[in-house]
């Protein structure tokens, strides 16, 4: 059986040469030159340096590796290298996101008091008092060191420095081959959480605290009933929910002085598995019942809750000295120019988020280092004429998630109007440990744009080429850096999913495509095994890859090299019209006429995204290529038998033209605070599940679709066709709500 596979691959492979084609839409020479440039090593020696900061938004975690960046880009020679500043103080709003104030730490730390005795390998009392180690008089001595003086027998080997050290091959062408207490006297202390050696273990948005106070199990402390029986007050909780989750119930209502927390890893099939986990904790920004909150591992938590059940006292001393304060969202961004002439104050940006808990190697110090690495290579090749001058100019950003990208967006809306197109990158480069898979993420159904297909159409080149290399040891463009994995990228082509800065830039407010690359599942995402060690350099090759080579193509494309799209659409169309049928299944009656007439319009609007790039007459000729009729064939529209629209379900909603940006932003979500001053009730349509997505997917496209032109049925008709039918009166129900608090009008 093995025998005959492997025939049979082996023969796909080579003798028919099936899996050998030549790379989209770019010329070869093009794609050669950056298969050659990008280097995953070079990627991931950055990525090692930004996993060592705490990345806090606006601490000096942060601004060290907005430091580094801007360094970096300067080094590789860009240009317009800036490092934005937007105050940053809990009042001002930049659209829909309220600025959270900058939240610094400069110890946390959590010992459990036990009575000599106990037992305990770890600890010695100090013999007496106070113990003051103090370095001072800090030298560095230089000894010369020229490989001629002695030092003894040591004989002083010269210094030695690299610069530069490259060596290529020259190949012909047509030839290819591939931071208290002393503790009294018969006691003891047990370190349990340590800020400086292991920042994960401080809640984001801790306050400064010492308390000394005794621990009570919880269970998850987010209900009243988990605190039956039970007295917190001036007690610290153990709890198995995010500290944000507990704090106004049992801090504001219950009086407890702190929490403990062993909230587990995200939600995937590897979810409370690895007890040695320690998650990144939040408390809530804007809680008006400050505390602190440690984080501990689910085997930390095992044991204390078991000596608990035992009837064991557990006295914790928690000493912490860190808070909120005025401050800034810093974005760095840096520019290669585009050529002189008309398209040049357009611009095709590189995104990211810079921002998240040490390491966050994976999340999102890959997706720093990736677009780094893109700019360094795309400068270079520029520079070295090896690649044209794009027409566009490109832009790197590098911004706090979602919030630096909104503030950006709000602070400097010229941004806005010159960016075509995005290219974002948020965690890709999980290696096999992590269980990854890639994914090259569409856009949301209210804004269809080609941009997927110029990034799927490299993606999928990729992955044969790779495949290739891995299945046989023989690939043109097998894309392997020498330090990382062998194995083929297998990228999926996915539907748009949400949580990363691209819901910024495809709100309605904005409307600019962006290309999303992301790996999910990662068992590894916002713990403090999320390291560079689980960082595969050819996966972030591989990306810097697609990235680079469709930002790249973005930035040149004109009508006079528009000719490759061609072939694009059409297969474009035809893997939309697939999936759309396979989900069809799952549709009857109305439904079924609905998500009929929506995918043919779909496929219209993907066309006419060619607008923002093309002139009106070639994208009109490259329109005939989308052949609506095989949509007529296998869904008619024509055969619809749509409900007429009566009544109440007529009703148009415009959006307004402030506050720009989405209502669930990055620790603030702007419905939910403005629907309790305006008295509104939270829409069901935000806890509902449908058949392809959830309470916030719905509420995301509803307002998105809400431009003026599309009565309440055909808004309700349309996230119906994206994520499964939901009733009229959830969308109806939502839409109201928004008008109450000033987010859209009613349109006659
Ligand atoms: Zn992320």
């Amino acid at each position: 059986m093995k025998r005959m596979c492997l025939g049979i691959v082996t023969s796909l492979l080579l003798d028919g040469g099936i899996l050998a084609q030549k790379p989209p839409l770019l010329p070869e020479k093009e794609v050669r030159a950056l298969a050659n440039e990008l280097s995953g090593e070079t990627a991931k020696r950055n990525l090692e340096v930004i996993a060592t900061s705490h990345r806090q938004r606006g601490s000096q975690g942060f601004h060290a590796a907005a430091e580094l960046v801007a360094e970096r880009v300067r080094a590789y020679g860009l240009s317009n290298v800036e490092i934005f500043e937007f105050p940053a103080d809990g009042k001002i709003f930049y659209g829909t996101q309220r600025s959270r104030p900058a939240w610094d730490a400069e110890l946390g730390e959590l010992s459990e008091l036990r009575h000599r005795g106990l037992p305990s390998k770890d600890r010695k009392i100090p013999a007496e008092g106070e113990q003051t180690i103090r370095l001072c008089d800090v030298e560095i001595f230089e000894f010369p060191a020229d490989g001629k003086i002695f030092y003894g027998t040591q004989r002083s080997r010269p210094a030695w420095d690299a610069e530069l050290g490259e060596l290529s091959e020259l190949r012909h062408r047509g030839l290819l081959s591939k931071d208290r207490k002393i503790p009294a006297e018969g006691e003891q202390t047990i370190r349990l959480c340590d800020y400086a050696s292991e920042p994960v273990v401080l809640a984001e948005d801790s306050e400064s605290a010492e308390v000394t106070a005794d621990l009570v199990d919880v269970g998850e402390g987010t209900k009243e009933s988990d605190y039956a029986g039970k007295d917190v007050k001036g007690r610290i909780v153990l709890v198995s929910a995010q500290p944000g989750a507990v704090e106004d119930l049992a801090v504001g209502k219950l009086g407890a002085v702190g929490i403990v927390s062993y909230a587990q890893n995200q939600k995937t099939a590897w979810w409370g598995e690895d007890e040695n986990l320690i998650r990144w904790g939040h408390l809530e920004t804007f809680s008006p019942n400050k505390t602190f909150g440690f984080m501990v591992s689910l085997k930390t938590a095992r044991g204390l809750r078991e000596r608990l059940h035992k009837g064991d006292k557990i006295t914790l001393e928690a000493v912490v000295k860190a808070g909120q304060h005025p401050g800034n969202y810093e974005v760095v961004t840096a520019t290669i120019p585009g050529a002189e002439g008309k398209f040049k104050e357009e611009e095709i940006a590189f995104s990211c988020h810079l921002d998240h808990q040490r390491p966050g190697a994976n999340d999102n110090a890959s997706g720093c280092v990736t677009i780094l690495e893109v700019a360094r290579t795309l400068q270079k090749l520029i520079g070295e004429g090896k690649l044209e001058r794009p027409a566009r100019t490109i832009r790197f950003i590098f911004p706090p998630e979602i919030e630096g990208t909104l503030t950006l967006l709000n602070a400097k809306p010229e941004f806005a109007k010159r960016t075509k197109a995005v290219v974002h990158m948020d965690m890709v480069g999980g290696g096999a440990e992590t269980k990854a898979v890639f994914h090259v993420t569409r856009g949301p159904m209210s804004l269809p744009s080609f941009a997927h297909d110029v990034a799927w159409a490299f993606a999928e080149w990729v992955n044969q080429e790779s495949y290739q290399f891995a299945a046989t040891g023989r690939a043109d463009y097998p894309l392997v850096a020498p330090e990382g994995d062998k194995g083929p990228l297998r990228a999926e082509y996915s539907a748009y999913t949400m949580g990363s800065d691209h819901d910024v830039y495809q709100d309605s407010s904005f409307r600019i495509p962006a290309i999303y690359l992301n790996d999910w599942p990662d068992r590894y995402i916002h713990t403090n095994f999320d390291s560079a060690a689980n960082i595969d350099p050819t996966k972030l090759k591989r990306a810097a890859f697609i990235g680079a080579a469709s930002g790249y193509f973005l930035a040149n494309l004109q009508d006079a090299n528009a000719e490759p799209l061609k072939e694009l659409n059409e297969q474009g169309r035809y893997r939309r019209v697939s999936r759309a049928l396979i989900r069809r299944e799952a549709l009857r009656d109305e439904n079924l006429a609905n998500y009929t007439q929506f995918w043919t319009r779909e496929e219209q609007a993907v066309g006419d995204s060619l607008l923002a790039f093309l002139s009106r007459g070639i994208t009109e000729g490259l329109q005939a290529y989308y052949g609506v009729s095989l949509m007529g064939n296998s869904l008619n529209p024509l055969k619809a038998l749509r409900p007429i629209p009566r009544g109440e379900d007529l009703i148009r909603f415009q959006r307004k033209t402030e506050p720009k940006g989405p209502l669930a932003v990055f620790g603030y979500d702007y419905l939910e605070d403005h629907a309790k001053a305006a008295g509104v009730a939270t829409p069901k349509l935000l806890n509902y599940e449908g058949l392809w997505g959830g309470g916030e997917e719905y509420a995301y496209e509803a307002l998105n679709f809400a431009d003026g032109k599309r009565s309440a049925q055909e808004i309700r008709d349309a996230v119906s066709a994206e994520y499964g039918p939901v009733p009229l009166e959830l969308v109806l129900e939502y839409l109201r709500a928004l008008v109450k608090i000033g987010v859209l009008e009613q349109v006659k």
